[in-house]
Formats: structure tokens, C-alpha cells, sequence
């Protein structure tokens, strides 16, 4: 039911209002406010969306809603109503009872939200029974596998029996999802829920939310730090920085005519993909600095079907790009697709199984140990996650001089200037050298993997996901970085990431991969304005974005997830999700059609050029 509808059914009280909530961290060094005179209503089957940057208060404001703010954060002032009670005020076991039952909470990291040991199945009809527990175990399981249906969970009987390790970061967001409605809540809190999702399985959840707030009326506050994600979701979109509410509006007006000066800053950061006229740096050289040829790598797992045997998981198969100096290859697919296998081939991390990879034309397999030890000093990778990449006991200083010492580069004081000149080219603050990485924030740690990265002057940078677990507002800052510290050192980068806008803004060309293999290789006009592959065009259809999106994702939406990458069975690999498969795509691999840079490999593609060359060859013939 929509919020017209509630309020036609003559449901006008909201299910959910918010009266001038302050919220304090109360530290030995005196409060510090966190949230500061927040107000809302939320109506019956209303989606609420909250934006902000990261330390806006997202994430608080959310934990305050559940009366669940962990400890020094406390709310100070204010009320939280649901359906007339004052949730600050509730005793705690009325409080336990509320939790689950009527309001429910998602939280962005569903990886570990179940207990590892015992299946999801089982998990969910014992939190289904120990709310209502009027419930048989019968009908309990019956509920759990009409919602498994509901948010599309295929096989929901097989499934039902899986543990959490068996389910990917989407299917598990979808349990989530089960998990928070199997007790018809009336109210729901997503926070940040599709943060750390493909572009296909976040289009794939906030469709589902929609449906299931028709289905259910229930009402959500929807926060995201995407705003064209929470824009395409809600009715009404509030604003939040530094913990105050800055604006409310709707989708369409935050676009155009945002009422303050953060927002428009907010919207104009926001990168777009076909209304703007992008031109990344090309190569002008055409020189290749890194080939890969034919690589392939599988890994071996224990098979679950049989005691002792195992089975191959094809994570690159036959891939083969050249890497031009001085340009910025972006390549983009879905989880499991293969990119990180790929990251960790092309900075040699791991050696493929066949097919070999060149720098500067010389095979890497036939270097000696000194030359290899030479090489690395030329290409670097940097990580997604800056939590776990620095070691946390040692100093930022100690952190960025590491390669200088391994390969005895400069004396003692050398290195210290040389470090003090990377953290300044980086901006890292003058000083932090001497801080531990927990003292700084997610985007300061991101900067001193990079500083990490330079110190060695290398040709080649390998950015794996560098910016992903970062806000909009920062992604953007640290792209204006790499610009700028290409124009100053003539890097080559290679982006590996999922996320479309960022590789539209800063990429050259662009590689697609689907389960281990390149469908398709374009420069960036060609790929965003003109894909050739089903796959291309289904992940554009996907994008989040604050323009009229090109490609219509009722005619490319792509359902479920790529197909596993165990025991690959020959033809297109993508046929299971195409719209276009025919018989031949079952069968038979699709033959790569190559010209110059460009690839792609879809039976369709190569039926066109055949009909096409038909064409010309008829037109030869006839022409006088
Ligand atoms: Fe679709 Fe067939 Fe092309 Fe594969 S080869 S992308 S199934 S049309």
C-alpha cells in the first residue's frame, strides 16, 4: 500500500515520528553531540530515504530509531514515537518484544549477522518462533519458504538447509530481508543495505523492497550514502550533515533545485554517465606496458557430494588485453566474476596456470628472482579494504618506508624525506607519520596505501576496488588524486571495480568480464553510448543514477547471479540470464570477434557482422 493509499484508507497517524531527537557521545573529555534536534514523520507504507555523507549520522540515527545505540552514544533529548510510544521511554523487555516483531533493522554487513554453525533455515524458524511463538515448527517453515519466494531466493527448498558460508553477499542481504519480515513488521530500518553491493543484486533489493512495501504496507526508513540509490527508492529524501537535518525533498526536486549550498555539492558529486562529455586520458603512446596472453587460473575445492573428491573453480578463463602505457583501463563485472583472480595474475601476486603475462614485452614466468624483485619496484596494487591492509602496530611513517627498506633505497634520513614528500603529494596531514592507522580516517588510510604504492616511483598502479568502501564525496576526491598524480608522473592505472560511474569518469577503455572470461573490450564512448554484449548493456541498465538511464532495465534486467564457477559447461556462459540466448549459445563457445582494442564475444555480434559482411559483399557485386 502506498502512503496515499494509507492515508485514503483513512490511515493518517504516522507509523513513526521523530520529535527533536538529540543524540551525545559521552566521553571522559566531556559530550560530544552526534545528532542535534532530528525530526520526522514516516507514514504507513512509506519509504523515508535519509542521505549523507559518511559521519552524517546515518548509520546513529538508525540505531536510535531501534533504541539500540551502543555505548558512549546515548540520546540526550527528544522523542521516538512508534504507533504512540515513546521508544526512549519503553522498559526494556517491552522494548525486546517491539524489536523484531514490529520493528525490524538490517544493517550493511550481512556476512556476519547469522551464526556460522547452524543453517539458515533453522536460524530463521527459531527467531520466527521465539517472537510469535503461536507458530508451529511446521508452519514457521512454511512462512520462512513463502518469503524465500517472495524475495526470490531460488531453490528455497535446497537452500533452506545451506549455511550462511554457502550464500553470496546479495542471496544473503535477501535472508536478511526474510529474516526482518517473517514477523510482518510494521516498520522496517535499512541501513546502508546495499552499500557493499553489485550494481545488479542493489537494483535487484530495492525492487524488492518496493514490492514487498505494496505487498505488506509496511513502512521503511531507507539510509544510504548513494543518493541516486535512496532517490530511486523513496517518496521523500531527507538530508543529513554533521548530525542535523538539512533539507527534506523529494527525488525529482534534489535534483532540480536543491535548497542549500551542501546539497547542490552533493548532487554535483554525484558522477554521471551520459550527460556529461568525459574524456579520461587516452595513450598516446600505443605502447603496450603489460600483455596478458591466454591466462587461466582455476583452484581446487573440496567437493561437498563426496567424501574425498574435489572440484575446479575456473575463476579466469583464456583471457588475453594489452595494457597501454599511460592510459587507464577499467575493468568492470559482478561479484565472482573473475577481477580479483585477475588483480592478483597481473601483479604477479599469483602465476597463471597457462598462458603467460608480459611487462615492457619480457615474459615475467622467465624472470630470475632479481629481475622479478627489479619488476615489482615498477607495478603496485593497492587494496579495497583500508582496515585490514596496513599493519595496525606499526606507524604511518614505518608503513609508507617499508619498500624503500626491502629494497634498500636511500639512507635512513632519505627515506624520512622521501616519506614526508609522498604523504604530502597524497595529502596526508604533516605530522601523521608518527600516528598508528587506527588514529586516522577511511579515506586517510586509503591515501597511505597509495603513498604506500608511490613511494617507489612505479610505472603501473593496480587500484582493486581502491575506492569502493568509500562515500561518494571521498571517491571523488581521491579520483581528482590520481588525475592529478598521473599528470605529474605519467602512471598507468589499471581500476578494477564494480562501480560503472567511477570507471566512466576515469577510464580510458574498458574490459567486461562474466565468469572468468572478457566479453567485451571497448574504448569508454563506445562501451557506455553503444554496448555490443547482452551483459554490458544489462549492467548499464542496473546503474544507479540521477539521469534518465540510456538503457531499460525492463528490457535488460538481469535476475539472480552469475551462474557458479565450478565445472563450466561449454557455450556462453551468460546464457542462463541472457534475454537473447538461442539454441547455438548452449552448445557452442561464442567466437571472440577482435578488432584493434576492441572484443567481444556473443553469437548475436558475430551473426550481425556476418549478415553485415554479406551485405557488403552483395553490395561489391553489385556495384558497376
Ligand atoms: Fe546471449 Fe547467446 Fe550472446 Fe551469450 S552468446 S550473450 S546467450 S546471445
Amino acid at each position: 500500500m502506498t502512503p496515499n493509499a494509507a492515508l485514503a484508507n483513512g490511515d493518517k497517524a504516522p507509523v513513526l515520528s521523530v520529535n527533536g531527537l538529540n543524540v551525545d557521545a559521552r566521553l571522559a573529555t566531556g559530550d560530544v553531540s552526534v545528532l542535534c534536534d532530528i525530526s520526522i514523520d514516516v507514514a504507513k507504507g512509506e519509504i523515508l530515504g535519509v542521505i549523507g555523507e559518511s559521519g552524517s549520522g546515518l548509520t546513529v540515527l538508525s540505531r536510535a530509531i531501534m533504541n539500540w545505540l551502543p555505548s558512549p552514544l546515548q540520546a540526550t533529548k527528544g522523542e521516538v514515537n512508534f504507533r504512540g510510544s515513546n521508544l526512549l521511554k519503553v522498559s526494556a523487555a517491552e522494548m525486546r518484544r517491539l524489536r523484531g516483531k514490529e520493528i525490524a533493522y538490517i544493517g550493511s554487513d550481512s556476512s556476519t549477522a547469522l551464526n556460522p554453525t547452524v543453517p539458515i533455515g533453522k536460524h530463521l524458524v527459531s527467531k520466527l518462533r521465539s517472537v510469535l511463538p503461536q507458530y508451529s515448527e511446521q508452519q514457521a517453515r512454511q512462512r520462512i519458504m513463502e518469503l524465500f519466494d517472495a524475495v526470490r531466493i531460488p531453490s528455497p527448498r535446497a537452500r533452506f538447509n545451506e549455511f550462511p558460508f554457502q550464500f553470496s553477499g546479495g542471496m544473503m542481504q535477501r535472508v536478511m530481508i526474510v529474516d526482518a519480515l517473517c514477523t510482518d513488521p510494521a516498520l522496517l530500518v535499512a541501513d546502508n543495505i546495499t552499500q557493499p553491493l553489485d550494481v545488479t543484486v542493489a537494483e535487484q533489493i530495492v525492487r524488492l523492497l518496493r514490492d514487498l512495501r505494496d505487498d505488506f504496507g509496511t513502512s521503511v526508513v531507507f539510509s544510504s550514502a548513494s543518493l541516486p540509490v535512496a532517490a530511486e527508492i523513496s517518496e521523500r529524501l531527507l538530508v543529513l550533515q554533521n548530525g542535523r537535518v538539512l533539507e527534506e525533498t523529494t527525488p525529482q526536486d534534489i535534483v532540480s533545485s536543491p535548497k542549500t549550498d551542501y546539497t547542490k555539492t552533493l548532487t554535483a558529486r554525484v558522477p554521471r554517465i551520459w550527460s556529461v562529455d568525459h574524456t579520461p586520458p587516452r595513450s598516446v603512446v600505443m605502447k603496450p606496458i603489460l600483455s596478458v596472453r591466454n591466462a587461466t587460473k582455476a583452484y581446487f575445492t573440496k567437493d561437498p557430494k563426496t567424501y574425498f573428491g574435489k572440484q575446479t573453480v575456473e575463476a579466469v578463463r583464456g583471457v588475453s588485453f594489452d595494457v597501454l602505457e599511460g592510459e587507464n583501463l577499467g575493468i568492470v563485472g559482478e561479484s565472482g566474476c573473475g577481477k580479483s583472480t585477475l588483480s592478483r595474475l597481473l601483479s604477479w601476486v599469483e602465476q597463471p596456470d597457462t598462458g603467460d603475462i608480459f611487462f615492457d614485452g619480457k615474459s615475467i614466468s622467465k624472470m630470475s628472482n632479481r629481475e622479478l624483485k627489479a619488476l615489482r619496484s615498477q607495478f603496485q596494487l593497492i587494496l579495497q579494504d583500508p582496515y585490514t591492509c596496513l599493519p595496525g602496530h606499526k606507524t604511518v611513517g614505518e608503513i609508507i618506508s617499508e619498500p624503500l627498506r626491502i629494497h634498500r633505497i636511500g639512507s635512513v634520513s632519505k627515506q624520512r624525506d622521501r616519506v614526508r614528500e609522498v604523504m604530502q603529494e597524497v595529502g596526508l596531514p604533516a605530522g601523521s607519520d608518527l600516528n598508528l592507522p587506527y588514529q586516522l580516517s577511511a579515506s586517510q588510510r586509503q591515501r597511505v596505501n597509495i603513498a604506500r604504492a608511490m613511494v617507489l616511483n612505479p610505472r603501473l598502479l593496480i587500484l582493486d576496488e581502491t575506492l569502493s568502501s568509500l562515500d561518494q564525496v571521498e571517491q571523488a576526491r581521491l579520483l581528482d588524486l590520481f588525475e592529478d598524480l598521473q599528470k605529474r608522473h605519467k602512471y598507468t592505472y589499471i581500476f578494477i571495480s564494480h562501480d560503472l560511474a567511477l570507471v566512466r569518469r576515469a577510464c580510458s577503455r574498458v574490459l567486461v568480464m562474466y565468469l572468468g572470461r572478457v566479453v567485451e573490450m571497448a574504448e569508454n564512448e563506445k562501451l557506455f553510448f553503444d554496448p555490443q554484449h547482452p551483459y554490458s548493456r544489462a549492467l548499464l541498465s542496473a546503474m544507479p543514477t540521477l539521469e534518465k538511464n540510456r538503457f531499460d532495465a525492463e528490457e535488460c534486467l538481469l535476475e539472480g547471479e552469475p551462474p557458479s564457477p565450478v565445472n563450466i559447461q561449454p557455450g556462453c556462459s551468460f546464457r542462463t540470464r541472457c534475454p537473447h540466448a538461442m539454441e547455438i549459445c548452449g552448445k557452442i563457445d561464442p567466437t571472440p570477434e577482435t578488432h584493434g582494442l576492441s572484443h567481444v564475444e556473443c553469437h548475436l555480434v558475430h551473426e550481425r557482422e556476418m549478415v553485415q559482411e554479406l551485405d557488403r559483399q552483395s553490395m561489391r557485386r553489385h556495384d558497376p
